[in-house]
């Protein structure tokens, strides 16, 4: 699949735009953020999309995707103050979750990570998670396998083509019912002459599988 529709004009290309600002307003621009790099700011993220940004001199209250803040410098001068940079450098940081996001649990070691405000379902941290193409082995069997699909449905809620649950297997009685199952295909089943779409498929509680190197 090729990209070829956005290939216009790269930033470097375009003309000078008439709105670019005067050497003063970089000069303030920079000023700010180095501000928001250097000063003492602590970032929560608040139970809807929005931040709470503490400073010695006040806290203020950040909606990055409106781009806007409660501090009287955004106020009057409509300006990306620097409770906004900070905001945006600590999603970029990955230290809150972006607006989208809220913080969850790995299924798999329960550790932090961050998923879609209104997900359901079953994630996996980075450590655990895994990505289509992946090699893994089976921890039953130790046979090769290819991860095809990564899915947030839990064990004890998908169905396999058999129509029972992946949970309800006794291969799969060790590991977690609550973990996010993973589609993948035998290495063994994959020949030149043969797509991975024609091949079938098997779901796996995510712990079953494990990644071997690569
Ligand atoms: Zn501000
Ligand atoms: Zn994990």
């Amino acid at each position: 699949m090729t990209h070829t529709r956005n290939t216009a004009a790269s930033p470097a290309a375009e003309s000078p735009r008439r709105d670019s600002p005067s050497p003063t307003d970089l000069a303030a621009l920079d000023a700010r953020s180095e501000r928001a790099l250097t000063e003492a700011m602590t970032v929560r993220r608040l139970p809807d999309r929005r931040y709470v940004v503490e400073t010695d001199g006040g806290t203020y209250v950040v909606a990055l995707d409106a781009g806007d803040c409660t501090c009287p410098d955004h106020a009057i001068r409509g300006a990306r103050c620097k409770h906004l940079r900070r905001v945006a450098m600590a999603v970029t940081a990955g230290t809150v979750p972006a607006p989208g996001e809220r913080v969850g649990a790995c299924a798999v070691c329960g550790r932090e990570t961050f998923v879609p405000v209104d997900a359901a379902g079953s994630y996996l941290c980075d450590r655990h998670a895994f990505e289509p193409g992946d090699a893994v082995a089976d921890r039953e069997t130790g046979k090769r396998l290819v991860v095809t699909a990564v899915t947030t449905d839990r064990a004890d809620a998908y169905r396999t083509d058999e129509g029972r649950l992946v949970a309800a297997y006794d291969a799969n009685e060790a590991y977690g019912a609550h973990e996010p199952v993973v589609e993948a295909v035998y290495a063994e089943s994959l020949r030149p002459d043969r797509l991975p779409s024609d091949v079938d498929s098997y779901a796996f509680p995510a712990s079953r599988l494990t990644a071997r190197g690569n």
